[in-house]
């Protein structure tokens, strides 16, 4: 990670302060002074500031479960931010990995590891993401071969990946999809013509939501490396 973010995982310094402290030479990392702040260091490199060696904190994994009329951001808007839920020491340095639509409910993914997040979100990993989805009108069977064909959503240059089905009972399905367009299921009904009534996603890879609305948990080591 950089350096500024090492200091500030490893003491009680704001992203400023530690930057400030790098800048003045406070810093050394293996005996070297370094005033680069965007230096890359490791878990196994040893940062000293002032003299005091520095350990940084672990990073943090956790699930929430997403109220319906919350923000997947870190900050209040149109309606409450999500972290409001989230009782912890500085939740400033933890990010969404994977935004849900304010009217969605569901399991989302938080950290402060950008790799992780980074490694889940990024479109080569086709990382599965799993909804439960009400409808407004009964689904039928040639709906289910479209979403396996490829849908051309408005505005896009590409159909959408395979995604796969599974009616519950006439106007609820589970959907599995691999990508994550803007407003990706919403679209895809709404191109065959029917509409998205309720939404929540209940599993993100192997890792499944296990935890009462509003409520939060660490993740386990197995559903951490689920993921590589
Ligand atoms: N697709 C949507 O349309 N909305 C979400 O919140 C997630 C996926």
């Amino acid at each position: 990670m950089r350096l500024d973010k090492f200091v500030c995982k490893s003491t009680e310094l704001s992203r400023m302060q530690a930057r400030a402290s790098i800048a003045a030479g406070d810093v050394s990392v293996n005996g070297e002074i370094v005033q680069d702040e965007s230096k890359q260091v490791h878990e196994n490199n040893h940062v000293v500031l002032n003299e005091q060696t520095l350990i940084a904190r672990p990073f943090r994994y956790l699930m929430l479960h997403k109220p319906i009329n919350t923000l997947s951001s870190n900050v209040d808007g149109d309606h409450p931010s999500i972290f409001n839920h989230i009782d912890i020491d500085n939740p400033e340095e933890l990010h969404i990995v994977g935004r849900l639509d304010a009217d969605t409910t569901g399991l989302v993914l938080i950290t402060d590891d950008g790799r992780w997040s980074f490694d889940i979100i990024r479109p080569k990993k086709q990382c599965q993401k799993t909804y439960r989805v009400s409808l407004r009108d009964p689904i039928n069977d040639s709906v289910i071969d479209r979403f396996l064909q490829g849908l051309q959503l408005q505005g896009e240059a590409s159909l959408t990946l395979p995604a796969f089905l599974s009616p519950m009972n006439e106007r609820e399905v589970l959907l599995t999809i691999t990508e994550g367009r803007y407003h990706q299921v919403k679209r895809m009904f709404a191109t065959v013509g029917n509409r998205v009534q309720s939404l929540h996603r209940q599993q993100v890879g192997e890792v499944r939501l296990d935890v009462p609305l509003g409520e939060w948990r660490y993740l386990t080591i197995d559903e951490i490396v689920s993921f590589r």
